[in-house]
């Protein structure tokens, strides 16, 4: 694939642990400029939106690890919720703020960045929302469920200044660093095909998750994303080309509304092949990769961790991490010292996965090979 601004493969490489462009220009949100001297010991305020699962369970304890931020606001639709996380983390109620009140958070200084942990079909609204209030932007996976809703989110960034990441934690995770490096510098030789699979037993059949007009699709948009970002990162490439099937449902009524099983291909510019399952009705986790002279792996490959690897020549040793931290921080840590983020956690990361994800719908709809 590519698009107009794509990401070569040294350009990739590039952009994975180094630090990017300084942008000399940039001031904090209270207009001061940005030094990295000045800002060693300051911590980003963050503002949750929407106190689901993976912000009570995962990013709000992350925020207690993390030096370059902090848990610092909550935006909620639930009463009781914004009660019990102001006295669990200390918040300010001046700090709380539900769907309707959200658009005053422009005045509020504790807060430089808002983190967005809705449900898909809700991720483009207060994306927009949170650049109009002048906030830098995280967004959760998948950036949105159109790819047009992505271009008003990158634009809307834009426009306001702003920067905006997705929550791509594993590229800051040390195994799935180590997978990139191995695939993309070749060092088992050229990567001939990828197995790359995520898929899990749903339970609760009423939950969002199960309704297309608001997660886009099933297993797919879920967690089939991560599959479509094994490929791309162990290989460094763009597809070209993708072909899909849908499996039959076992249990019609049940996935009456998005997919239940998902088996999809791509095709590489440097002629590498992934093949790639996704479900929602019995599970895998699998990153590998078979080479010209060698093979590596992660199982499990996208989870909370630890993730574990191997190779044809022995284990892959890396420490274990909170993932949610060390992308947090990884952003936060950039936002103050005025760089542009990576390029390969931006908004424009999240759109061409978007597009690719429409494009697997497309192919498995038509039975046809879908041109990139
Ligand atoms: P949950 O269903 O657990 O939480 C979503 C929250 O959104 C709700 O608790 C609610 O919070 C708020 N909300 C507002 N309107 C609605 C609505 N109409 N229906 C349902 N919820 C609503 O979802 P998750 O936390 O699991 O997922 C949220 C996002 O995070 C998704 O985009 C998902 O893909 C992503 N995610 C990413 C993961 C990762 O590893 N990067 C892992 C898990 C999820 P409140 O009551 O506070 O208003």
């Amino acid at each position: 694939m590519k698009t107009p601004t794509p990401l070569s493969r040294r350009t990739f490489l590039n952009t994975l642990g180094a630090s990017a462009i300084t942008l000399p220009a940039l001031t904090d949100v209270l207009g001061r400029p940005i030094t990295t001297a000045g800002n060693q010991d300051r911590k980003l305020g963050i503002a949750l939106v929407g106190l689901g699962s993976y912000s009570k369970n995962q990013l709000a304890p992350a925020l207690q690890q993390t030096k370059h931020c902090r848990l610092a606001g909550i935006v909620t639709g639930t009463p009781a919720k914004a009660e019990e996380w102001m006295q669990k983390y200390n918040i300010p109620k001046a700090n709380v703020y539900d769907y309707k009140t959200f658009d005053r958070i422009a005045d509020n200084k504790d807060i430089d960045v808002i983190y967005v942990v809705l449900p898909n079909s809700m991720h483009a609204e207060f994306v927009i929302r949170a650049a109009q209030a002048g906030k830098h932007v995280i967004c959760e996976k998948p950036m949105a469920i159109t790819e047009k809703d992505c271009q008003s989110m990158i634009d809307a960034c834009k426009k306001a200044n702003k920067q905006l990441a997705i929550g791509y934690r594993l590229h800051y995770e040390p195994f799935t660093k180590e997978v990139m490096r191995l695939g993309q510098e070749k060092v088992f030789g050229q990567v001939k095909f990828i197995e790359s699979s995520d898929a899990f037993r749903i339970g609760d059949p009423t939950q969002w998750r199960m309704k297309k007009s608001m997660a886009g699709g099933g297993p797919l948009m879920d967690v089939g994303i991560y599959a479509v970002q094994g490929a791309r990162y162990v290989t460094g490439e763009e597809p070209v080309s993708v072909t899909a099937q849908f499996s039959p449902k076992t249990e019609p009524q049940k996935f009456k509304d998005v997919e239940e099983t998902l088996f999809w291909q791509f095709r590489f510019p440097s002629g590498a092949v992934s093949n790639s399952t996704t479900s929602y009705t019995a599970g895998v986790e699998r990153l590998y990769a078979s080479c010209e002279k060698g093979w590596f792996e992660l199982s499990p490959a996208f989870g909370y961790g630890p993730l574990k690897g191997r190779t044809s020549k022995g284990p892959i040793e890396q420490p274990v991490v909170n993932h949610q931290a060390m992308h947090m921080d990884g952003v936060c840590k950039d936002l103050l010292d005025g760089k542009t983020l990576p390029g390969h956690i931006t908004g424009e990361e999240g759109k061409r996965d978007v597009r690719l994800l429409q494009a697997i719908y497309r192919a498995a709809e038509t039975g046809k090979t879908i041109s990139l």
